[in-house]
């Protein structure tokens, strides 16, 4: 039986085609004419702001730190549940992260132990130098909130919408509400280029100054000069080209997305009139989801003593791909010192949430596969 990836990546006709064109023009280095085409359409689809595409989100990230001016011992906010590459960057500035709860309604950075910590940094002495809020799994995060405590204190905001491109927050497209916005292209991504990121601002002297530094920061002159540190982090034009056919297919995947959280929702609604306990994050007013994973929360107290380790392991047995929720960082081994503001909410999520299979080009009998794994749990 072949394996049911959680989240592969799904290619159309176009970009086979695109990527022959690259070798065929010979553009086979970092820039070219497909990165600056990439970056217009992208430009395009996050209306009027800037875009510079990038290797990776995580650089993205790390060079919108370094354009806050993050420097050694500073500190930058985290949401504590998220993946890793939110919160590597804060070390490589050699600053120190500082890690806040979740909200369980969004699953994301709750507003209210965020203006605790910046309060309690500021008593301190330390003024925080970023705040970086995920939309995780494609749910916005409490936008409004967020930016009314960004400026209150005056601090940035890094959005980090690597997981909810096509994602909305009220008429806001995400990735384009924060002082910055940070997209990956990762080969698990809703679109992807293989391995790739972007950094989108509204100021386009921030986003050149991205592809300075993106560039190994070299000074105008016609030998190599330089002034200071830089990066070797631009995408490259072979890449490009993937992305451009794969943006082409974004609003179709959303739909397919969508559709199947939709098809997990009705199966686990039939579940819960008879007796089970499935929860999953529904839209807030205003809220709209690429749902780029579908997520479930059991807890065993509820659901007849079954776990989401039991589920997991169901699904292994079929050589079906499930996960669970991303670990939150403050939980991390490599984080152990790091502070954190909160409760228990994203360690609950953790303890009982599980990422169901959300590729876009499941067949039909990868479904029947799927369910019928469910229906030997919940009988
Ligand atoms: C994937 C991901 C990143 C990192 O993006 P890469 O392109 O893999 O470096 C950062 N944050 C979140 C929430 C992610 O899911």
């Amino acid at each position: 039986m072949k394996r049911i990836y959680l989240s592969p990546p799904h290619l159309g006709e176009q970009e086979i085609h695109k990527v022959n064109e690259v070798f065929k023009s010979n553009w086979i280095a970092p820039l070219g004419p497909e990165v600056d085409g990439f970056e217009q359409d992208l430009q395009e689809l996050f209306d009027g702001s800037y875009v510079a595409v990038l290797s990776s989100g995580t650089a993205a990230i790390h060079l919108a730190l370094i354009l806050c001016g993050t420097k050694p011992g500073d500190e930058v906010i985290c949401q504590s549940l998220t993946f890793s590459g939110s919160a590597y960057p804060i070390t490589y500035t050699g600053a120190h992260p500082i890690f806040i709860d979740s909200e369980d309604n969004t699953w994301n950075i709750d507003p209210e132990y965020l203006e605790i910590a910046i309060k309690n940094r500021l008593k301190k002495g330390k003024k925080p130098k970023a705040i970086i809020p995920v939309h995780l799994y494609g749910m916005p995060a409490s936008m409004s909130k967020i930016i009314e405590i960004s400026k209150l204190y005056s601090i940035p905001i890094i959005e980090d919408a690597a997981e909810a491109l096509g994602s909305k927050y009220f008429d806001k497209k995400c990735g384009s509400i924060g002082d910055y916005g940070i997209l990956s292209f990762n080969g698990n991504k809703i679109i992807t280029t293989s391995g790739g990121g972007a950094l989108i601002s509204s100021d386009i002297s921030v986003i050149n100054r991205a592809k300075f530094l993106a560039t190994q920061a070299r000074d105008p002159a016609p030998h190599y000069e330089h002034s200071q540190i830089g990066f070797n982090y631009r995408m490259s034009n072979v890449i490009a080209a993937i992305g451009r056919g794969q943006l082409k297919l974004l609003e179709d995947r959303i739909q397919s997305r969508r559709a199947n959280f939709d098809r997990y929702k009705a199966y686990f609604d039939a579940k819960n009139k008879l007796g089970y306990c499935i929860k999953w994050l529904d839209e807030k007013k205003g809220f709209f989801s690429n749902r780029w994973l579908t997520t479930i929360l059991i807890e065993p107290k509820k659901n007849n003593g079954i776990s989401r380790e039991k589920l997991w392991l169901a699904f292994e047995e079929k050589n079906i791909e499930s996960r669970p929720v991303w670990k939150p960082m403050h939980m991390q081994p490599v984080f152990k010192d790091a502070l954190y503001f909160g409760e228990t909410v994203a360690e609950s999520i953790f303890n009982h949430g599980l990422c169901l299979p959300s590729g876009t080009n499941m067949t039909e009998e990868d479904w029947e596969r799927i369910f019928d794994v469910l229906d030997s749990i919940f009988k």
